[in-house]
C-alpha cells in the first residue's frame, strides 16, 4: 500500500455557473453529492459578466437556495466575491469558501477592498489567475490577502484570455501558471478547465493535462440542464458527465521508487541536460555570426533590419513545422526571440 501514500487525492470543486433557482440548485447539488466524487459545491450569486444585459446572477436571493443545498446534502459551499458588499451580504450566510474571480484579480483596487473585507477570515480564500498573462498581477492577489491576515489562499487557473486559444475560450498558458507554482508552492492549485475550453468537449482533455501537471484538484461546473443554463450554457456538464469524467482522469503517482523507472528516468534526464547544452551553444554561436554580420553592416553603413532576409528566415523555418513535429506557434516564438536578442547584439556592435 505504499504508493497509496504518493498518490494524490484530488480536490473537486463543481457546481453549476450561476445559481439560477432553488430546485437547480438542490438538483445539481444532490446530483453531485451522491457520486461520492465532490467535495464542494460551488454556484455563482454575483455574475462578472463581459457584456451588460446578460444574466447577473440572482444576488443575495440565492444565498438561502445555496444553505438550504449544504443543509441537504452536507457540501460545503463555495460563491465568488468581488467587492466588499457581496462580502457583507455573504456573511450573513454560513458560506465555506470564497474565490476570487479573474476579472477581481486583474484590478488591484478591486483586489485590496476584497481583502480589507475580508480581513482576519479563517475561511478558504482561492484566487483566480487574472484575465492577462500577468503573473505578477496573481503573486499581488496573493499579498494583498496575507496582508490583510488571510492564511487560507488556494488557486485556480482558468487560462487566459486574448492569447490565440484557438478552440479554447481562453489559452491555458500551462507556463504561467506552473510558474505561479513556483513562486508559491505551499498554496494548493486547482485547474478549471470549464473556464479554459469553454466548450463541454474538450473538459477532459484538458482536466486531464492539470491532473498531469500534478495540480491539487479541478474546479468544474456542472448543472442539471446545461443546455438550459442562463450563462455559460456550453461549457456545463450534467452531473453525470461530470462523473463519467472524473472516473476516466488518471491522477498518476508524483514519484515512483521503482528502480527501472529511476535508472530510465535518470539517462533521458542526462540526454535533456546535454541537448540543452548543445542547444545554448549553437544559440550564443548563432549570435557571433549576428555580431559578425552587425560589423561588416557598420562597416559599410548598412542599417540593422533586412526586413526581406528575417522573412524568408521566418517562412523557411516555419514550412518545416511538419517534418521537425514541431508546432507553427512554438518556431513563431523561438523565432521570435531569436530575433530580439540578434538585433540586441547587432545594436550592440553598431553603437
Ligand atoms: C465563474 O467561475 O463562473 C467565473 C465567472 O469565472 P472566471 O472568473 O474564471 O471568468
Ligand atoms: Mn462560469
Amino acid at each position: 500500500m505504499e504508493y497509496m501514500k504518493s498518490l494524490k487525492q484530488p480536490l473537486i470543486i463543481a457546481g453549476p455557473c450561476s445559481a439560477e433557482s432553488e430546485e437547480q440548485v438542490l438538483a445539481t447539488a444532490q446530483a453531485l453529492a451522491a457520486s461520492g466524487k465532490v467535495n464542494i459545491l460551488r454556484a455563482g450569486v454575483w455574475k462578472p459578466r463581459t457584456r451588460p444585459n446578460t444574466f447577473e446572477g440572482e444576488g443575495v436571493k440565492a444565498l438561502p437556495w445555496l444553505m438550504k443545498a449544504k443543509a441537504v446534502t452536507g457540501l460545503p459551499v463555495a460563491i465568488e466575491v468581488a467587492n466588499a458588499k457581496h462580502i457583507e451580504e455573504a456573511s450573513a450566510f454560513d458560506v465555506d469558501i470564497y474565490w476570487v474571480g479573474a476579472r477581481t484579480t486583474s484590478n488591484p483596487f478591486s483586489m485590496q477592498e476584497v481583502a480589507e473585507a475580508l480581513r482576519g477570515t479563517d475561511k478558504m480564500v482561492y484566487i483566480k489567475n487574472p484575465m492577462s498573462g500577468d503573473v505578477e498581477l496573481w503573486c499581488g492577489a496573493v499579498e494583498r490577502l496575507r496582508a490583510c491576515g488571510i492564511t487560507n489562499i488556494g488557486l485556480i487557473h482558468r487560462g487566459f484570455s486574448g492569447y490565440g486559444a484557438g478552440k479554447l475560450r481562453n489559452a491555458p498558458m500551462w507556463h504561467l501558471a506552473l510558474e505561479m507554482r513556483r513562486r508559491m508552492p505551499e498554496l494548493p492549485m486547482i485547474c478549471d478547465p470549464s473556464h479554459i475550453c469553454g466548450n463541454r468537449e474538450y473538459i477532459k482533455d484538458v482536466a486531464q493535462q492539470a491532473a498531469d501537471l500534478g495540480y491539487d484538484g479541478l474546479m468544474i461546473e456542472s448543472h442539471i440542464c446545461p443546455e438550459c443554463a442562463k450563462s455559460d450554457a456550453s461549457q456545463q456538464l450534467t452531473p453525470q458527465t461530470l462523473v463519467e469524467t472524473l472516473d476516466n482522469i488518471k491522477w498518476r503517482a508524483g514519484e515512483s521508487n521503482s528502480e527501472s523507472y529511476q535508472t530510465a528516468l535518470m539517462g533521458l534526464r542526462e540526454q535533456i541536460d546535454s541537448l540543452d547544452s548543445e542547444i545554448l551553444q549553437l544559440l550564443a554561436e548563432r549570435m557571433q555570426v549576428a555580431e559578425n554580420i552587425g560589423r561588416i553592416k557598420r562597416a559599410n553603413d548598412v542599417r540593422i533590419l533586412q526586413s526581406v532576409r528575417w522573412e524568408s528566415i521566418a517562412e523557411r523555418t516555419l514550412a518545416q513545422s511538419a517534418t521537425l513535429g514541431l508546432s507553427v506557434e512554438f518556431l513563431q516564438t523561438l523565432l521570435d526571440a531569436i530575433h530580439v536578442e540578434s538585433i540586441n547584439h547587432q545594436n550592440k556592435v553598431m553603437k
